[in-house]
């Protein structure tokens, strides 16, 4: 059986904004990721709106937001944009504009434009059509550069040239290979062919937005798309060489040793089947970035790496630094990338509940995404292998759960005490106490009484008797 799907309400939501228009005799039109989605069918919960015409976007979003009872409103100065919320949506409105770049500089001078130059300065022609919201002209596009074609075409391309396009702003390199990945597309060869010879540029960009945008592609359903796609222009060079740095593959004697990098997609691929975490998935990224480091040819054995966890942990302090992260992201993945091969020494049938319990101490409360990461890091081609993997995994969750069973065990506590167990039964202390405390907890794990100490000590004057006559059993725990 199929749900219904849930109404889109988006239409409703631009007939609104232009019901407004329409009133206070703005020209404003939908723009942008918006209208791209909507003639894709995907669906939309950001709408960006451009007041044409010279007219003051404050003031029409100000209007707009009283109009719709929108909340949060926010005005980015720098940008001359607001935004406010009309719940599920987030509703941003611009002035049109035109920007101009000098060389030197990321800062764009903006200037007023009507609205054909501020579609012109967008990134892609798919991304820079504009819809008519209002009663008379609801659903018109204005569609300078064709990406009504592009779109049906599922191309990216810029609307003006290509290297001028990227060297004005060179995060839009960055932002193409995203968009490869979110939408299916393909990107145009002469806007790829821009992208690698525009890629030094990006160097001007500050680091916020480069690591936004990586982490924006990390977290799309599959992320190996525009990271690829970064390889191969020589842009991840740039913007994160110690990834960069993972491909290669080199065979000698019989040994092959796998290419790290292709590992590396697969892996973040499996965890982005798994997971929207985004720390897991950046996790998932740079778990094996020691690897080049430590790599050692070993006669008769192959390819070792030996260590690269600890390499690797070592290097996330500054990769982590370098890209401006939040803290989180720098303890997280320091963190699971040195535990990251300790699951796979639990394998086995001679490990110790003291080794299980270490790794559960030392993971503490990450230990399900540590589970998680080995996991996707089987990326064997061959079925029978990849199921025996996870196989293994299985039985090491399975011990850990063991583990924490019986330590669970050794910290409960009988509610009645020892103290009051001889008051209770009038002796004096010695092994009958323990035995008697023993039989409570028991009765308690048996789910006989519950775990109160009212309970308790009613069982305990029920059995004393019969459990003091009795001799002491031995049982194998003892
Ligand atoms: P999504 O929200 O899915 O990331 P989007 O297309 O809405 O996609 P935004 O970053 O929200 O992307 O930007 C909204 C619009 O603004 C884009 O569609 C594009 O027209 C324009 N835009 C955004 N960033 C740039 C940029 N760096 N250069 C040129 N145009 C841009
Ligand atoms: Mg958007």
């Amino acid at each position: 059986m199929t749900l219904p799907e849930k109404p889109d309400r988006t239409d409703e939501m631009l007939r609104a904004v232009g019901a407004v228009a329409v009133e206070t005799g703005v020209p404003v039109y939908a723009v942008g990721g918006a209208v791209r989605d909507r003639l894709l069918g995907h669906p939309v919960l950001e709408i960006d709106f451009v007041v044409a015409g010279n007219a003051d976007a404050p003031a029409f979003a100000e209007t707009a937001r009283r109009r719709l009872r929108g909340t949060g409103y926010t005005v980015f100065e720098r940008f001359g944009t607001c935004s406010f919320l009309v719940e599920p949506y987030k509703l941003e409105f611009a002035g049109a504009r035109r920007e101009s770049y000098r060389p030197d500089s990321r800062k764009p001078e903006v200037q007023p434009a009507d609205l054909s130059e501020d579609l012109a300065r967008r990134d892609f022609t798919v991304n820079a059509m504009a819809m008519g919201i209002r009663k008379s002209d609801f659903g018109d596009l204005i569609d300078p550069f064709d990406g009504r074609s592009d779109l049906a075409g599922r191309i990216l391309r810029t609307p003006l040239d290509p290297l001028a396009t990227f060297s004005d702003d060179p995060l839009r390199i960055l932002r193409a290979a995203r968009f490869a990945g979110q939408l299916g597309f393909r990107i145009h060869p002469d806007t790829l062919a821009a992208m690698r010879a525009d890629r030094e540029r990006v160097r001007i960009v500050s680091q916020e937005r480069l690591s936004d945008e990586i982490l924006k592609m990390l977290s799309q359903p599959v992320p190996s798309v525009g990271l690829r796609i970064l390889q191969e222009t020589g842009v991840l060079e740039i913007v994160f060489p110690e990834l960069s740095a993972l491909t290669g593959v080199e065979q000698r004697d019989d040994f092959h040793h796998k290419d790290v990098f292709e590992h590396t997609l697969k892996v973040v691929d499996n965890i982005a089947r798994m997971t929207d975490k985004p720390l897991l998935r950046f996790l998932a990224l740079v778990h094996d970035i020691g690897k080049p480091q430590v790599k050692r040819f070993v006669e008769g054995v192959g390819w070792t790496f030996h260590n690269h966890e600890n390499v690797g942990e070592r290097m996330l302090k500054r990769v982590c630094g370098r890209l401006k992260l939040p803290n989180e992201y720098l303890k997280y993945s320091r963190k699971l990338t040195a535990l990251h091969m300790r699951p796979i020494q639990l394998i086995g049938g001679d490990v110790t509940d003291s080794a299980v319990r270490r790794l559960l101490f030392q993971a503490g409360e990450d230990i399900e995404d540590l589970m998680m990461l080995c996991r996707a890091d089987i990326t064997s081609g061959n079925p029978r292998r990849a199921e025996k993997h996870l196989k293994n995994f299985d039985a090491v969750t399975e011990r850990m759960r063991e583990v924490e069973e019986k330590d669970k065990m050794r910290a409960f506590q009988s509610p009645v005490r020892g103290e009051e167990i001889m008051e209770l039964c009038g002796i004096r202390p010695g092994p009958a106490v323990g035995r008697l405390k023993t039989a409570i907890e028991e009765a308690i794990l048996d789910g006989l009484i519950p775990n109160e100490h009212d309970a308790a000590r009613d069982y305990l004057l029920k059995i004393k008797d019969q459990a003091l006559a009795d001799p002491p059993v031995k049982t194998e725990n003892q």
